[in-house]
């Protein structure tokens, strides 16, 4: 079970909305703090231990700088989020270049900002070559095909863009080393949002044992090893969060019963968690606009699924939370939905809650990854603010609202 709760009640909302007109994300500065903390300690025992959050995410660069400030890089996958990396100061080997199907000008900065280049195949060694050069650091993407499945938001294997396979990565680590390249990582990226701690465990055992193959298959050493993101969080009140700490410890025992004995040790080890990071602390904030009766009831709010698109596009539960209504009892039955004109435009399809009135604040909850970075501007809708509420209580704009001059800004009007 976790307990949904705010870090904010219904009058300081209030307040906060007479500044900042609904909707808005808003981001809970003193819980990212505490559970990077938190999760930086779990892993603490692991030589060289970092996360790179992944900063697709949450690209804000105040929340970059804020995880920045407290010891961790980025994970950058296109050129815009290698520049805000680089603008909030964070560079080099504190970054993580993670993409695939890149573009030349997107490695060309990457090896500007000094950033670890994650190649993501086989023929992007000779591209790498061709249009950046090749560094003295490079990290190989996995991808186990057949050896292992994957879960169910990102597939089978077998199925997915990504990676070299078992085979490529030998030959790889091969190429690299007689192209001058000294120093290797190893990566891979399998599961998605999975609160199962064992498959994040199973990752690790991965490749630690594929490191040590490595070494005895082609003489290449590798340096890091990163277990990448997907670690879940629990959106539901049934479900449990992830026991880190215990994670941690997992992930030690199989590092001391695979690496130490293949004479890897010391291995780095390295995340790129987003979700785990940010996510459970970011609320998308609305005002119920209208309600509607005919064959079911609804509730329509002032954000859309533009402002929030895991419900209308993966079905994702989000928990929601009537201000002032916290202790109410679930007395009805609701669509909540967004005004686009799309009727999966829902953020919850007969949802037990308490009874709505038009001017109800609602706080749905967990939009703290994932949230408004995968915004969109169908149907003219705009992108929303996003605050931060600080461990002083005070509340500061870290991104404004979209104007309908920022909307027009790139159209063409005929003469
Ligand atoms: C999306 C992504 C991440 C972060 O995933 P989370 O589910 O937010 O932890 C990390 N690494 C790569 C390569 C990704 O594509």
């Amino acid at each position: 079970m976790t307990e949904k709760t705010l870090p904010f009640i219904k009058s300081e909302m209030e307040q906060i909305i007479r500044r900042y007109p609904t909707p808005f994300h808003i981001y809970d500065e003193r819980a990212i703090k505490e559970n990077t903390r938190r999760f930086l300690a779990a892993f603490d025992w692991a030589p060289g231990f970092k996360e790179y959050f992944a900063v697709k995410a949450c690209p804000n660069p105040r929340i970059v700088r804020l995880l920045g400030d407290l010891g961790c890089g980025t994970d950058c996958s296109s050129l815009p989020e290698l520049v805000i990396s680089e603008r909030v100061g964070i560079t080099g080997e504190n970054v993580m270049f993670t993409s695939n199907d890149t573009p030349a000008a997107e490695f060309k900065k990457a090896r500007e900002i000094g950033a670890i280049i994650n190649l993501d195949d086989i023929s992007h060694i000779d591209f790498l070559k061709e249009h950046a050069g090749i560094p003295e650091l490079v990290c190989l993407r996995y991808n186990p095909g057949p050896r292992r499945t994957g879960n169910a938001i990102i597939g089978n294997p077998v199925e997915a863009k990504y990676g070299f396979t078992y085979e490529q990565i030998f030959e790889g680590y091969g190429r690299l080393r007689d192209l001058g390249v000294k120093r290797f990582g190893l990566h891979c990226f399998i599961i998605s949002n999975d609160i199962d701690r064992s498959h994040y465990l199973k990752t690790a055992e991965m490749l630690f044992t594929l490191a040590a193959e490595v070494k005895q298959k082609t003489g290449v050493r590798i340096e890091f090893v990163n277990l990448s993101g997907g670690i879940g969080i629990p959106y539901k009140p049934e479900q449990d969060a992830v026991d880190i700490e215990a994670l941690g410890t997992e992930v030690k025992a199989a590092y001391d019963e695979i690496v130490k004995p293949a004479g890897l040790h010391p291995l780095k080890i390295y995340a790129e968690c987003g979700r785990y990071i940010t996510g459970p602390y970011g609320w998308l904030v609305s005002t119920v606009l209208h309600k509607k009766n005919i064959y079911r009831e609804y509730v329509g709010l002032d954000a859309s699924s533009a402002n929030l698109m895991r419900p209308g596009v993966y079905g994702a539960y989000h928990h929601i939370t009537v201000l002032g209504k916290e202790k109410a009892p679930l007395t009805k039955v609701y669509d909540v939905t967004g005004s686009l004109c799309e009727n999966n435009d829902k953020f919850a399809i007969q949802r037990p809650l308490p009874e709505i009135e038009v001017g109800d604040i609602v706080a749905i909850h967990d939009t703290g990854a994932h949230g408004f970075s995968m915004g969109f501007n169908y149907n003219g809708k705009l992108r929303s603010a996003e605050l931060l509420l600080k461990e002083d209580g005070s509340v500061d704009l870290i991104r404004r609202a979209e104007t309908m001059e920022d909307y027009f800004a790139t159209m063409i009007f005929p003469e």
